[in-house]
């Protein structure tokens, strides 16, 4: 195996590691951001993008390793945040020698960072970068993993939007509830399935018209348009397509009491979460809501090995987590997505608090140790 890797850091202020891999060989160009390993390893995906420069990959890798810090923070999975982003169209680029250099990069940092899927890369790529790397989660269930993490996701998005019915109209029953769904993918099709089972009339909109079919004849789903899915009159609107739609446009035009859904970074700015408060309908920060497939992953740390029963106990609390952030943002008067970020940064100092004190920590009186 060749190795002509190339690893430099780039001492970004506010990160514990931010550092480019370069191996001529085979064209990889990447970057890997650790951002904070005090609650434990840094576990995030590893992207593949067509990025213009250097500098947008950078912007891209900084923002969603600190995302992650903060969703793994909230979810008590015991993991920091990192990120990794490979720059390159896939089409073009893609290669077994690729990931393989990959899998060295990663491997260089020794356990600081730990890989998983992302956009643009599959179970499939994890798998060859497995071979250089021990560094690397959510493999097939069949290879000791955690397997495929939107099932889990999807549970948690559901759990989560009947604690925001509940925590809106007193009463988390979805019998009668009407929720629209922007975008059936992996988690939004499996969301839609529980809330029909749970008694909600579900309406959505996807660019995928045949699998909006689908699902209509499978469990009477609505078929929505695009346009209309984020105006139409709800009890709850759940975006699980793509980030960055709730905007100074957008959100004077929702006709409905929640946003709950899936998707990524939904404020286009951190002011957007005042707007959706001042227009007294509830969030259910992004991050928080779709915790469900990081805490399947993290329960692969555990001694005796990646256990679904144990996944689902913890996916489980995040209605607690919601109603934690809601009663906070009511307390003190602040966005709830401003509340989950505020609770994150807490347990992340307060952890690095505990951990100093026990390094500086002075012997108990009569307990001198080197005694034994
Ligand atoms: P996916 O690619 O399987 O599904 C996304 C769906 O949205 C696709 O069916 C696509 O056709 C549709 N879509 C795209 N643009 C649309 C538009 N303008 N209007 C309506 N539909 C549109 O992705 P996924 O895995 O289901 O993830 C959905 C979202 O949840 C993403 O933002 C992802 O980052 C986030 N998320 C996913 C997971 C997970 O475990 N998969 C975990 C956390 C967060």
């Amino acid at each position: 195996m060749s190795n002509t890797l190339q690893v430099t850091d780039l001492s970004v202020p506010g990160y514990e590691r931010v550092v480019r891999g370069k191996d001529p060989s085979c064209g990889l160009h990447a970057i890997i951001a650790v951002h904070d390993t005090t609650l434990g390893p840094a576990l995030g995906g590893l992207r593949m993008w067509p990025y213009a420069s250097e500098d947008e990959a950078l912007f891209d890798v900084k923002r969603l390793s600190r995302g992650m810090t903060f969703k793994s923070a909230v979810a008590r999975t015991g993991l920091g945040g990192g990120k990794a982003v490979i720059i390159g169209d896939p089409k073009k680029i893609k290669s077994e020698a690729l990931y393989l250099a990959m899998g060295r990069f990663v491997d260089s940092l020794g356990g600081k960072y730990i890989t998983a899927e992302d956009v643009n890369t599959s179970v499939g790529d994890l798998e060859i970068i497995r071979r250089a790397t021990k560094y690397v989660t959510g493999l097939e269930k069949k290879d000791g993993g955690s397997g495929n993490p939107s099932p889990y996701t999807a549970i948690g998005v559901f759990l989560g939007v009947k604690a925001a019915v509940g925590w809106k109209f007193g009463n988390d029953s979805l019998k009668g509830k009407v929720v629209a769904i922007q975008g059936v993918g992996a988690v939004g099709s499996a969301l839609a399935r529980r809330l029909v089972e749970a008694g909600a009339t579900v309406h959505a909109a996807d660019k995928n018209t045949e699998r909006l079919a689908q699902l209509q004849k499978e469990i009477g789903l609505v078929p929505t348009g695009e346009a209309e899915i984020m105006t139409m009159k709800c009890d709850v609107f759940a975006p699980c397509a793509l980030g960055a739609i709730l905007t100074d446009t957008t959100i004077p035009k929702l006709n409905t009491p929640i946003v709950a859904g899936a998707a990524n970074n939904l404020l286009l700015e951190p002011r957007h979460g005042k707007m959706l408060a001042d227009r007294d309908i509830l969030y259910a920060p992004d991050y928080v809501i779709n915790a469900g497939g990081i805490i399947n992953v993290s329960v692969e740390f555990n001694p005796g090995g990646y256990d679904e029963k144990v996944s689902l106990a913890k996916i489980e609390r995040i209605p607690q987590a919601l109603k934690e952030l809601w009663t906070i943002a009511k307390e003190e008067r602040i966005p709830p997505s401003d509340a989950a970020d505020r609770l994150a940064e807490r347990i992340v100092a307060d952890a690095r608090g505990a951990k100093k004190a026990g390094s500086c920590a002075v012997p108990p009186r009569g307990r001198s140790g080197g005694g034994g």
